[in-house]
């Protein structure tokens, strides 16, 4: 059986065509820039391919709120030509198929769960460390959506004193998303992310920041996993370090069998980048 996948995001739009077994038979990655141009472009690439519903894993805000009379539209976004898109409208007028949606992260988070290394696992935090940070996160199975859905990358941390960089997020001095999310990472230090391989300081201050975020999403949602994805996170110096200084924050405040066994309790994302669009799969096989 096959299925229709779209990773939308805020500066692509990957579209698949998914086998139920996760094979990925056909992909199409287009830019996005206004409604009236790029959900053409969707339509036709899905529409002859016999897909039996399709699945979105959008980029947010998004009402993901089933009973909400704004369900499926883009909500508040600097993208403004996408600011109260009905995306989930717009697709079934253009395909004529039932449509399943999420936040891009818990597509993700449900895309490892399915297919990756979360395979089994109940709860289970997914972060994307990018051009943003959000979290997809699921509690018993179910993927958290509460009154609208997490925004977990603007969680307050505590800026390092020394730290000279300015949080890049709009709305927070001290958020998450402002002090470690690639974008802040290149404010700081005036140079591209990649670039900065070999400057241990970087990935010092950096691991700190997410060992952080980490530390309060590990107590509030008592994840039995969590998967760290996103370009940032391609550093993988960042892992070991990550796992260090997660272990002393936590301070042996409670020592769990998955926080004994560190390297399979903070590990990457297993699905080559794969993992939201094949999420966005079971997003539409669940529909
Ligand atoms: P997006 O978040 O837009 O979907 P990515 O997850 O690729 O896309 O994130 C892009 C961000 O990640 C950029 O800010 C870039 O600086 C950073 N990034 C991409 N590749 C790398 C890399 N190899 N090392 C460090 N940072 C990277
Ligand atoms: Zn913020």
């Amino acid at each position: 059986m096959l299925y229709g996948a779209i990773e939308a995001g805020g500066t692509k739009m990957v579209v698949a065509v998914v086998e139920d077994t996760g094979e990925i038979k056909e992909k199409l990655t287009i830019p996005t820039t206004t409604p009236e141009e790029t959900m053409p472009q969707i339509i036709d690439f899905l529409k002859d391919k016999a897909v039996k519903a399709v699945g979105v894993g959008s980029f947010g805000p998004v009402d993901v709120v089933e009973d909400s009379p704004t369900y499926g539209c883009i909500m508040n976004t600097p993208k403004l030509a996408w600011k109260n898109f009905d995306l989930v409208g717009a697709l079934k007028d253009g395909l004529g198929l039932p449509v399943g949606l999420d936040t891009d992260v818990n597509a993700a988070c449900l895309g490892e769960m399915t297919y990756g290394c979360a395979k089994g696992v109940k709860n289970v935090v997914y972060i994307t460390i990018g051009t943003g940070i959000g979290a997809g996160i699921a509690v018993d199975g179910k993927l958290l959506h509460g009154m609208m859905h997490p925004e977990a990358g603007h969680i307050i941390i505590p800026k390092r004193l020394a730290d000279r960089g300015q949080s890049v997020c709009p709305y927070h001095d001290s958020c998450f998303e402002g002090l470690a999310s690639g974008p802040s990472i290149e404010a700081r230090w005036g140079k591209k992310a990649y670039e900065l391989v070999d400057n241990q300081v970087v990935w010092e201050l950096e691991s700190e920041y997410i060992a952080k975020g980490l530390m309060n999403m590990i107590l509030t949602l008592s994840p039995q996993k969590i998967i760290l994805g996103g370009g940032v996170m391609h550093q993988t110096q960042l892992f070991p370090l990550i796992r260090e200084k997660v272990t002393e924050l936590l301070n042996h405040y409670y020592d769990t069998r998955e926080l004994a066994d560190m390297d399979n309790y903070i590990v990457p994302a297993s699905l080559n980048d794969n993992q939201g669009i094949l999420g966005a799969a079971v997003l539409a096989m669940n529909v």
